[in-house]
């Protein structure tokens, strides 16, 4: 037999492993997710990883950052080109339509939490596997709706102490005020050709607007002297956009706007947004929405309207306050002897089972050994039970916080600790 190769693997570049106590942190995030959002009546969907291709390159659109570059796209084993969803709205409308939700309820709102995958070069607050909170409203033109969507993700955010988050909006326009700005655009960027990265340039006939998010320093400048479709908006747009701002007013949501702020997607009308954080350097959006008018008819549905946002959990992570939370156990059962170890063996399954988080030794080591993994543990409470103490039917409980000593019981030990250890931790 030839010898194994002994290697050690590691995870791939910009996938990261989640470990405890910062999953506590993400399971506290993604619990008051959802507590917001079915408090404002939305219900959870869960989409596939993998789609077919097509989708994302017909929803998202195809001169798009995503569709061009990003993408985890390869041919499975039967032949067909499917890609690592990328986002989740694409998906999202997919399944809103493949179940004909529109057929029950004129209304769907839908959220999701999960996996992202974009092959990006990984820096602070950007991963190649990353994940997103994610809302969408279906069946609502309504600008009513558009502000209702925005004070949500910011209600969120304040809920889970998010540093100074600043809200910032914007209006595409739709297609009849974008097809003339566009025109607009793409003679303003062939005045500054020479000054554009080769990314603007091929995409300016395709899709100038990308422009206004480009990344690269020379393209920056120029946009700041680029014509706003702000300006440039049909009268319906420019009153869906006042309404807004009107209805944020309403709920009293300070805001920001930005007229130079257009997404990635290209499927966004109307109303964009993008709430951004103080302290994240350059990967400072943690999250970002907008109306989506036009997406359900390009998947091949009925002309129904759509609005939606999605939070990126490692950057909201950078930004909340870390609690030092701890997931260690409330208890520690340090036993010597055999038939002590045994009691402590039953205790110990007996109090997790009630939700008492207890850890005790297996290996039946000596006292100190074990008191010092006892401490290592972090646990507030450690349980010393030896022969002695077994034959006498009680065992000695020590609170770590302030060395105080008291005898339990054996007979109803279990009911004890549990009533103990609850009364002290509420
Ligand atoms: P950016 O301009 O930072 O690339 P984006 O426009 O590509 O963002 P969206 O597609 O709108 O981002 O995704 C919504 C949110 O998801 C972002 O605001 C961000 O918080 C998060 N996000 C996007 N890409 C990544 C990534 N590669 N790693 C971590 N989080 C990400
Ligand atoms: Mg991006």
């Amino acid at each position: 037999m030839q010898g194994g190769n002994t290697v050690q693997i590691k995870a791939i570049r910009g996938f990261s492993d989640i470990l405890s106590p910062e999953t506590t942190r993400w399971k506290s995030l993604e619990d008051r997710a959802r507590e917001v959002l079915e408090g404002f009546g939305f219900s959870e969907i869960r989409i596939p990883i993998l789609e077919q291709s097509e989708l994302f390159s017909r929803g998202i659109g195809e001169g798009t950052d995503i569709v061009e570059k990003e993408m985890y796209t390869f041919t499975d084993r039967g032949g067909d080109l499917i890609t690592m969803r990328p986002e989740a709205t694409a998906s999202v409308v997919r399944a809103y339509l493949e179940h004909k939700m529109y057929a029950t309820d004129p209304v769907a709102k839908l959220y999701s939490i999960g996996p992202m995958f974009r092959h990006e070069r990984p820096q602070k607050g950007r991963l190649r596997q990353f994940h997103q909170i994610n809302a969408e409203v279906f069946g609502i033109s309504q600008p009513a709706i558009d502000a209702e969507v925005m004070a949500i993700v910011m209600h969120y955010l304040a809920g889970v102490d998010a540093a100074r988050c600043v809200l910032q909006i914007n209006s595409l326009g739709c297609s009849r005020c974008r097809l003339p700005f566009k025109e607009k655009l793409r003679v303003f960027l062939k005045d500054h050709l020479p000054q554009l990265c080769e990314d603007c340039r091929r995409r300016m006939d395709q899709n100038p607007l990308r422009s206004f998010d480009c990344k690269v320093q020379g393209c920056r400048e120029v946009m700041t002297k680029a014509p706003l479709i702000s300006d440039d908006l049909c009268a319906e747009c420019a009153e869906h956009f006042s309404a807004v701002r009107d209805y944020l007013e309403l709920l009293e949501m300070s805001y920001e706007v930005n007229p130079m702020m257009v997404r990635g997607l290209d499927y966004y009308t109307k109303t964009t947004f993008e709430v951004i954080a103080d302290g994240l350097g350059a990967q400072n959006t943690v999250a970002a929405g907008g109306r989506y008018d036009g997406l359900v008819t390009a998947l091949g549905g009925p002309d129904i309207p759509g609005i939606g946002f999605a939070v990126g959990m490692e950057r909201l992570l950078l930004i909340v306050p870390d609690e030092g939370l701890s997931s260690g156990p409330s208890l520690f059962i340090a036993a010597l002897g055999k038939e002590p170890q045994r009691e402590a063996f039953r205790i110990s399954y007996t109090l997790n089972r009630a939700a008492v988080r207890t850890m005790t030794d297996y290996e039946g080591r000596g006292l100190k050994a074990q008191m010092r993994r006892a401490d290592k543990s972090g646990a507030r409470y450690v349980l010393i039970l030896g022969e002695d103490e077994q034959r006498a039917g009680k065992a000695i409980l020590r609170d770590m916080a302030d060395g105080r000593q008291e005898e339990i019981p054996l007979p109803s030990i279990c009911e004890r600790l549990v009533g103990k250890i609850r009364g002290e931790i509420l």
